[in-house]
């Protein structure tokens, strides 16, 4: 059911009780650094909402993590790794081990958790709150590209809703309101006014490299994006375009999207990010600062905005959008996102398990850049597909996968994309 657009938006909440799950990474740092422009906005009588911050999880970093509880003494911590030094965190707190994560989700019921994990770990904290009915701020993207089934089957019989973090599902929410209505959150069945969907992509530090170019590209220079400052595997995923193909599966499951209504585009300049085509011909584009901040921001004050901290756009100053067309051959991954949505099942959960096996791999150094996308490709090609219609399926699916592209890491089978 679409929102009804004459319904006006409801009263923004005096207090949003906030979980932030990967408090000490990339998003997780912003996102705390956003929550206190806000409060401040707010002690100010600029910001109806204060937020109040009642957990903070992270995987080991306990130093950063008990500095984070210093601002914010209330909150409920959790430590991932069981193996972690706890010094400076206190004991009476603390969850510590895999499943904090869910446990301080189902112990603090927020009003909103921010899924900022890296990687499949970020899944089943997800997946809980999806069942509590707890709205998410959602950055973690292999929640959905694995766990897309499932997460939105809970959403859909909770009836909570995600808020894109991630900039380019933050945009094409943002265009969507523009057209469904300020109550209109994903997930959704597709809306009916649109015809096609575009992502843009950089391109990352090797756009316009040929293949041959970048085969042997060191980490170093694999690391150094153009125009976003990020943690380091999508910093990797942007240079292979596998973060545009792990995000197109994403905006499936978001917005009910099918594969031919889902493109990309290089867009080296990254203002625009992303661009809906409507059934009758127009095209509304979501344009904005390369700061993580603004989507972080419009997840937490949705639906009312607040004054940013972040510098604003200036087109002048950028003069020229540019837009080319992807490059299959040099970027097979955006073809293989294509085939995943096409295929659903395990496919999603394989895609995700081998790129973060082969990142991994490039990053220690075991296998070249230009290995990353065939390890992936070979991986989905000699995976027994099968469905991925519970978590335990879709992390059986993923230790699986990631044991096949393990196998062909070593084996160096995959070495000639
Ligand atoms: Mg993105």
């Amino acid at each position: 059911m679409p929102a009804d657009p004459s319904n006006p938006a409801p009263p923004a909440p005096a207090i949003l009780r906030v979980a932030i799950l990967g408090s000490t990474g990339s998003i997780g740092t912003q996102a705390l650094d956003t929550i206190g422009h806000l409060n401040a906005l707010n002690a100010q009588g600029r910001h109806p909402t204060r937020y109040e911050v009642v957990a903070l999880c992270a995987h080991e970093s306990a130093s950063k993590l008990a500095q984070q509880s210093g601002v914010h003494p209330g909150a409920a911590l959790g430590l991932c790794n069981p193996a972690a030094d706890q010094s400076g965190l206190s004991p009476a707190l603390l969850t510590r081990g895999q499943d904090a994560p869910v446990r301080l989700v189902e112990d603090t019921r927020p009003d909103l958790v921010i899924g900022a994990i890296v990687g499949i770990a970020g899944l089943s904290s997800t997946l809980r709150a999806a069942q509590l009915g707890i709205n998410i701020a959602l950055a973690n993207k292999e929640s959905l590209v694995a766990g897309g089934k499932i997460v939105t089957d809970a959403l859909f019989q909770s009836g909570a809703k995600i808020y894109p973090v991630d900039s380019e599902h933050a945009g094409l929410w943002q265009c969507l309101l523009s057209l469904e209505g300020p109550q209109y959150a994903p997930p959704s069945a597709p809306p009916e006014s649109i015809r096609r969907v575009t992502l843009t992509a950089s391109g990352g530090p090797f756009r316009g490299r040929s293949l041959a170019e970048v085969q042997d590209a060191t980490v170093e220079q694999a690391l150094n994006h153009p125009t976003w400052t990020m943690g380091k595997k999508v910093s990797i995923d942007s240079a292979t375009l596998m973060n545009k193909a792990l995000e197109l599966v994403e905006a499936h499951w978001l917005f009910g999207l099918s594969a031919d209504q889902l493109d990309a585009v290089i867009h080296p300049q990254s203002t625009v990010h992303a661009i809906v085509e409507t059934v009758d011909g127009s095209v509304l584009a979501h344009m904005g600062p390369t700061d993580m901040r603004c989507p972080i921001q419009h997840a937490l004050t949705h639906p009312h905005r607040a004054t940013s901290q972040t510098r604003p756009l200036d087109l002048t100053a950028i003069g020229s959008l540019d837009f080319q067309p992807v490059d299959p051959l040099r970027f097979p991954a955006i073809n293989m996102a294509q085939e995943v949505i096409k295929a659903g099942s395990s496919s999603g959960a394989v895609l995700n398990a081998a790129n973060e096996a082969a990142v991994e791999a490039f990053l220690k150094k075991q296998i070249a850049f230009g290995t990353i996308t065939a390890i992936v490709q070979n991986t989905l090609e000699r995976f027994d597909h099968c469905p991925a219609d519970s978590l335990e399926s879709v992390l059986g699916i993923h230790a699986q996968a990631r044991a096949i592209a393990t196998e062909l890491i070593n084996s160096n089978t995959a070495a000639t994309p």
